[in-house]
């Protein structure tokens, strides 16, 4: 009789070890599902007007990006596609056009 309970309170001492550490290690991982960093940007490589040449971050062609890359801000100010109020181009100024949608090409198939 003795014998027996002691068992049982082995057991219970070493199931409830298992799912503690278990709980601990599963709230442990849940904070590194962040993607890595450039996440959300085109390739250097990326072709102008595909599905890959695109800003995640800010909802426009990575190419025609003035965010992310200041060097175009001219070209936009060359033809008069900029906003200065909100130094963004015109096309992408979503403050100034709420109505304004730009459309992510369409990714390409398979060839
Ligand atoms: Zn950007
Ligand atoms: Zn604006």
């Amino acid at each position: 009789m003795t014998s027996r309970r002691v068992r049982l309170a082995a057991a219970v001492v070493f199931v409830s070890a298992v799912s503690w550490s278990y709980a601990c290690s599963t709230s442990g991982e849940g904070g590194a599902s962040s993607p890595p960093a450039g996440e959300g940007h085109a390739a250097a490589n990326a072709q102008p007007g595909t599905w890959e040449d695109w800003c995640g971050e800010h909802g426009v062609p990575e190419s025609q990006c003035t965010r992310c890359n200041r060097t175009l801000v001219p070209a936009f100010k060359a033809v008069n596609d900029w906003c200065a109020e909100h130094g963004l181009p015109e096309s992408q100024c979503r403050a100034c056009n709420p109505n304004l949608r730009i459309e992510r090409p369409a990714k390409r198939g398979a060839r």
